[in-house]
């Protein structure tokens, strides 16, 4: 099933503000929530649906990567397969809209999804991770595996990324182990009560007795980690890839941050690349020029035949169909532009200048340009098409 648009499943323009996105998911929330819908898998499929349009709408450098290439940007890259979000997710990174909207905490519906007491515990997130990877054209003409060094937080061996030694806890004093804090407030409507995750044991309802010695209790360490990418094909200078999950880990068993890879180009000996296409300055003889020739052609693909008709101009354009980059989004491949310039000798012996001599006063060496090749805009067209 082909996915939705994630605007129009929020049912905003693309210019809407981080305010109207986070209006129109609640409305859609509250719609489709789980509590309200039991059993509903299609209230439950919409209720997925708006989450994640609203997870890579709020998110700028999802945003920006949905905008310019829709779904297939964020393949792979922190975007979500057929399957969607799961639940927990959801609860987990959208907490605070739902808490909004039930009045604290958002635990009073976690039942429903396997987590039981866990669901309302605020799940800690690892910070995202940057680096910059450098590419030759070949390599993104064929998309590659790029294996990088990183500096990173892992969790830690010795207590399994708990923080604790020997997995000893104590209940939490603040909460008395519920993990939430229970207030009864006076209003108009008479006594509300509230609830708010305890900040204490931050929801999980226990504190370490005794903390792990390696990681000081926070359950991560440093460590250097060789991670391996997935470069697809056709990316550009100035793009980012997101791959979920591999950046930070999180403090005590949390979510870990993303990892976000900023691609780099590196300048190309023979070609200079424009979207998809590339282009490559040729240089031929005046003979060739004049009697037709055929040229070998190099592309990022091995060499390829060309042929030059006779009387061919200097400056003339030449499309090799196909010889470009490959869309990142599968839409096929650039072309390779080749621009024919005639060369022109630097300096001349004497039997080349009185060779050339006998050639100068011959009727079809005397400029006689057409229309078209005086036409000044009608060049560059052609440069340009
Ligand atoms: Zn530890
Ligand atoms: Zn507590």
């Amino acid at each position: 099933m082909a996915k939705r648009d994630y605007y129009e499943v929020l049912g905003v323009g693309k210019n809407a503000t981080p305010d109207e996105l986070k209006k129109a998911y609640r409305k859609l929330a509250l719609q489709y929530h789980p509590d309200r819908n039991p059993g509903d898998k299609e209230a439950e499929e919409k209720f997925k649906e708006a989450a994640e349009a609203y997870d890579v709408l709020s998110n700028p450098d999802k945003k920006a990567r949905y905008d310019q290439f829709g779904h297939a940007g964020l393949d792979g890259q922190g975007g979500y397969g057929q399957g969607g979000m799961n639940m927990n997710d959801i609860f987990s990174q959208f907490g605070d809209i739902f808490g909004d909207i039930f009045g604290g905490g958002f635990r009073g519906f976690g039942g429903g999804f396997g987590g039981g007491a866990q669901a309302g515990r605020r799940v800690m997130r690892g910070s995202n991770l940057r680096i910059k990877v450098k590419l030759t054209l070949e390599e993104i003409d064929k998309g590659c595996e790029k294996k990088i060094k990183v500096n990173k937080y892992v969790p830690c061996k010795t207590c399994g990324g708990t923080g604790s030694k020997n997995n000893s806890y104590e209940t939490c004093q603040h909460c008395h182990g519920t993990g939430v804090i229970t207030e009864v407030k006076r209003t108009i409507l008479g006594q509300m009560q509230t609830q708010s995750v305890c900040p204490h044991c931050g929801g999980e309802g226990r504190t370490i007795k005794d903390k792990c010695h390696d990681c000081n209790g926070e359950g991560i360490v440093r460590s250097e980690e060789i991670i391996s990418i997935n470069i697809p094909a056709g990316v550009q200078d100035g793009m980012q890839l997101s791959l979920s999950g591999k950046g930070n880990a999180a403090p005590r068993g949390g979510v870990p941050g993303d990892l976000i890879v900023l691609v780099e180009e590196i300048p190309h000996d023979l070609f200079e690349r424009q979207e998809n296409n590339l282009y490559y300055n040729t240089f031929i003889t005046f003979s060739d020029a004049a009697m037709g020739s055929t040229l070998e052609i190099p592309t990022l693909s091995g060499k390829v035949k060309v042929k030059i008709e006779q009387g061919t101009p200097s400056g003339k354009v030449l499309r090799l169909k196909g010889k470009g980059l490959p869309d990142v989004n599968g839409y096929g491949r650039g072309d390779m532009l080749v621009c024919v310039n005639v060369w022109v000798p630097k300096s001349l012996t004497r039997e080349e200048k009185a060779a050339l001599e006998k050639l100068k006063d011959c009727p079809n060496f005397q400029p006689n340009p057409t229309k078209q090749e005086r036409g000044f805009f009608d060049k560059m067209k052609d440069l340009f098409n």
